[in-house]
Formats: C-alpha cells, sequence, structure tokens
C-alpha cells in the first residue's frame, strides 16, 4: 500500500501534468466522432447516454460519498465490493482514492490544505485542476476502516477496469454510436456534473447554517447531482444519509437508497437529527464533528 500524505506531496513539472491530463482533455472531443459519415446516431443511443448518467451519478453519489467516504449506512461485505465495482464505472478513480480525497476536504475545507478549494485556489483549479496536483496516490491513512479489506485495495488499483469493461460492453452491444454516445458522452457529463459539487457549490447558492466553510444549498445543483446540491447542509452536518433535510430539499439518491433499504440491501440508513435540521446543533470539538464512523477516523490519523 502506498502511504502519501497530501501534506508531503512533491511537487510535479508542468510537463509531466501536462502528459497525465491529455487523455483527459481528448475524451471531451470523442463524442464529436459520431457526426463522423457512416455513424448512425439512433435513439437507444440517447436513452443509454441519459441512463448511464443517471445511475452512475447515483452510484457516485450513494456509494462514492455517502457510503465510502462517510460511512452514512451499512451494507454486506458482498454488496460493499458490488457497490465499489459500480461507482468505478463513473471512471473517477478507486472508491478508496475517492474517499480518502474526500475526507481529506472535509477536514480541511475551504483552508490551504484543501485540496478543491475555489476559495483558495479558483474555479477551474477545484473543478478539474487539482486531479492533476500530485493527487494521483491513495492516502491510506484517511480509510484505515477500508484499507482492511483487500478486495476493495485490490479495485483501487485497477480502478480503471470496471469503465473499460462498461465501454466495452456498450460497444458489443451498441456499436460505435452507443460507445461514443451511450458511454463517452455521458462520461464526460457525469465528471463535470460531479465535479461542480468542488467548485460551484462552495461558490454559488445559499448559505442556510453556519460553517467553517463556503459551502452552499442549490436546487439547480441538486437536481444535476441527484441530491448533492445541498452540500451547505451536508458540510453542517456529514453523519446522515439524507442530505435533503426538508420534504422540499430534492434528493433523488437518498430516495434510490431507501428503496434499497427496503429490500433488505443497506441498512442503517440515518436521518438528520431535529437540531440538526432546525439549526441548533453545534459541532463541539473540531472540524470533524458530525461525521460518521468511517469520517471520524480522520481526525485520530491526522
Ligand atoms: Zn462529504
Ligand atoms: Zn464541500
Amino acid at each position: 500500500m502506498v502511504e502519501v500524505r497530501y501534506e508531503e506531496r512533491p511537487p510535479k513539472t508542468r510537463l509531466m501534468v501536462w502528459v497525465e491530463g491529455t487523455p483527459f482533455i481528448l475524451l471531451h472531443f470523442v463524442p464529436l466522432l459520431a457526426l463522423l459519415p457512416g455513424i448512425e446516431v439512433r435513439p437507444i443511443d440517447w436513452v443509454v447516454c441519459a441512463a448511464l448518467y443517471f445511475v452512475r451519478m447515483f452510484a457516485v453519489t450513494g456509494i462514492y460519498h455517502r457510503y465510502f467516504s462517510h460511512r452514512t449506512y451499512k451494507t454486506s461485505r458482498v454488496f460493499q465490493f458490488l457497490m465499489a465495482v459500480l461507482a468505478q464505472t463513473s471512471s473517477q478513480k478507486g472508491a478508496l482514492w475517492w474517499a480518502a480525497h474526500h475526507r481529506h476536504h472535509h477536514k480541511y475545507s475551504d483552508t490551504p490544505q484543501d485540496v478543491h478549494s475555489p476559495i483558495q485556489r479558483g474555479f477551474w483549479y477545484a473543478h478539474v485542476g487539482w486531479m492533476w496536483d500530485n493527487t494521483d496516490a491513495t492516502d491510506y491513512s484517511k480509510i484505515k476502516d477500508l484499507a482492511k479489506y483487500p478486495e476493495l485495495v485490490f479495485l483501487n488499483k485497477v480502478w480503471w477496469l470496471p469503465p473499460t469493461l462498461l465501454g466495452f460492453a456498450v460497444w458489443l452491444s451498441l456499436g460505435w454510436s452507443g460507445l461514443l454516445i451511450g458511454f463517452c458522452l455521458s462520461t464526460v457529463l457525469l465528471w463535470h456534473g460531479t465535479f461542480t459539487i468542488n467548485s460551484l457549490t462552495h461558490l454559488f447558492g445559499k448559505r442556510v447554517y453556519e460553517t467553517t466553510d463556503e459551502s452552499r444549498n442549490s436546487f439547480l445543483l441538486s437536481l444535476v447531482t441527484l441530491g448533492e446540491g445541498w452540500h451547505n447542509n451536508h458540510h453542517y452536518y456529514q453523519a446522515c444519509t439524507r442530505q435533503g433535510f426538508h420534504w422540499w430539499q430534492l434528493d433523488i439518491t437518498y430516495y434510490i437508497l431507501r428503496g434499497l433499504a427496503l429490500v433488505g440491501l443497506i441498512w442503517d440508513i440515518r436521518e438528520p437529527p431535529r437540531e440538526v435540521v432546525e439549526g441548533t446543533w453545534r459541532p463541539s470539538k473540531h472540524r470533524d464533528a458530525g461525521a460518521a464512523e468511517g469520517s471520524g477516523d480522520i481526525a485520530k490519523a491526522a
């Protein structure tokens, strides 16, 4: 296991950043190949594009975020693995890498140590730039509760395998138009939909709760991200599964998780306590107060 503390990251040369970032930039143009003569885009390609966006956005928010990063509900070891595979089809690296970075974000949000703060480094750095600022290693000290599962550590190392297999399956069943529109376009849209949480939700929207960062609530972003737009709620109190604290705060991820709990695949979903919803709850000692058990580990490790 590679133990890399973000605070000790060695600098990267500008050339290395470009070499590593170029495939990501090029993939943005790949869907345009569907305009080439000989490629006929059918309605089914658009249906698959929308479905893969929806299912994988749920996986990003319900699995990477609310399960692996914050441990806000429980599940079996087998379903935990299957959830990690599904989340990793989003092509956002391994579940452990994702969780380690996210816990770091909560611990230092909007301070100079935050890995992706638009307040500290501007919109584009928080949106995409930070991923090429030598953040490719997984800081296992921040995810000790997850690193004890060898199957998750293995999956974290071969993070590229689930998206590659998904892309191949889409190509086999729907051909080139399916690959370009159904898989590639939905992946690019999914990336930027997810990235808005790091960039826009710390810049635009309403601040309902007093937090130590600049997190905000946005209805529009909650639509794009199936419920993650209630980011100020979430920074105020991280330990609950539900992020839309009121019935009118649309939180589609939470509704789907309730469905999974109903059929017994997950359990111990956490609701926000009344004093949290009312805003009278106060974090006690440190920035991690209100974090679920997994996130609580960071306070001890750091
Ligand atoms: Zn979070
Ligand atoms: Zn945040």
